[in-house]
């Protein structure tokens, strides 16, 4: 079966008032744009009827392709799934709930088809949030920014167009705890930002808790950087130099005026000595443990991007741990 031009994969959580909807406003857009596109809808294991309604638009139209989860694996494997099931030159991801606007695809194809590998939506507002969903958001982001080991785009989200370079790389990060954000970021690729209005939720309510952001926030923050591992050297160190100006403040003094209360130095400094000796031993494991994080995360060491005089699309070699392509295949000269 050729592979088509457009894919979209579509993560969906017990959705089901939304999936004909979506699809009244999502397909004449597709058609639009081109007579050979997907959709691909992963069923992250809904409780609710989504499943049957799938199995119903799929009846009427097999352009649309269902994954099914056993359970509930959250967002971002199912975007995961998505990606290692769609066949398109370019796969868009988006949510079901109507939320991202089905004609800013149109935008995206657009910039795609002048070479853009990756095309986000941008978000101008965020609108029909809380407060504090909007404070905890902006404080996430500046520590990400401060010490993530890469930058995300402002207002960028899932909503978004991949080529199929783009996807194949993202398919070859070997890690578990997927934070689909920075991922997009670390394969890096010429990219451009399309503003969008985010809709208010067509059906439903968000599938996403206070305690699911927070445990994603943290997996974003952990598996972008190590500094939490870290710091406890530069701590350590910091409490182990001022154990010692205490010593130095503690002899002075008892030199000078005597004592007041006999062996309370001597237990302070040496307490805050040994405190900041063993934060320091904390951080220096730490040192270790965030290599062997790096080491599993298993990423591979470069995306690239092209290659000149090489043949144009080497396909991914199999296996977990993907080694780079034979060097004998990358220095074919380009007459053959
Ligand atoms: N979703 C999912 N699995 C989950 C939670 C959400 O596949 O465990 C889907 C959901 O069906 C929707 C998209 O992810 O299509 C975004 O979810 P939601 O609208 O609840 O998130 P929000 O817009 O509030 O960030
Ligand atoms: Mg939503």
């Amino acid at each position: 079966m050729p592979s088509p031009e457009l894919s979209v994969v579509i993560p969906v959580f017990n959705e089901v008032a939304n999936i004909g909807p979506l699809l009244a406003r999502l397909t004449p857009v597709l058609h639009r744009l081109t007579p050979d596109w997907e959709v691909v809808f992963v069923d992250d294991g809904s409780a609710d009827d989504t499943l049957l309604r799938l199995r119903a638009a799929r009846a009427a139209d097999d352009r649309i392709g269902v994954v099914t989860f056993s359970r509930n694996f959250g967002k971002e494997i199912a975007i995961a799934a998505g990606l290692d099931h769609a066949r398109g030159d370019a796969v868009v991801i988006m949510d079901a709930d109507l939320q991202h606007p089905p004609e800013v695809i149109a935008d995206f194809v657009a910039r795609w088809r002048e070479g853009f590998v990756m095309v986000y939506g941008q978000r101008t507002d965020r609108i029909g949030e809380t407060p504090l969903k909007r404070t905890a958001a902006r404080a996430f982001y500046r520590l990400f920014e401060r010490f993530g080991e890469t930058g995300l785009p402002r207002g960028a989200g899932d909503f978004r167009l991949i080529d199929r370079r783009g996807v194949e790389a993202l398919r070859a990060l070997g890690e578990r705890a997927r934070f689909s954000k920075g991922l997009y970021a670390w394969i890096g690729f010429r990219s451009i930002g399309v503003p969008f209005t985010v809709e208010q939720r067509l059906h439903g309510n968000t599938k996403f808790s206070y305690r699911k952001l927070f445990s994603f926030a943290f997996d974003g923050i952990t598996s972008f950087t190590t500094v939490p591992l870290r710091v406890w050297t530069y701590i350590g160190t910091v409490i182990s130099v001022f154990s010692i100006l205490a010593a130095a403040y503690y002899l002075f003094r008892t030199l000078l005026f005597g004592t007041d209360l006999p062996g309370f130095p001597s237990q302070i400094v040496s307490v805050m000595f040994f405190s900041g000796v063993q934060l320091m031993s904390l951080g220096v494991i730490g040192e270790y443990v965030g290599r062997i994080f790096a080491e599993v995360k298993s990423r591979p060491l470069y995306v690239v991007a092209e290659r000149l005089g090489g043949p144009a699309a080497v396909p991914l070699p199999p296996g977990p741990r993907r080694a780079p392509a034979p060097l004998a295949n990358a220095l074919v000269p380009a007459d053959g």
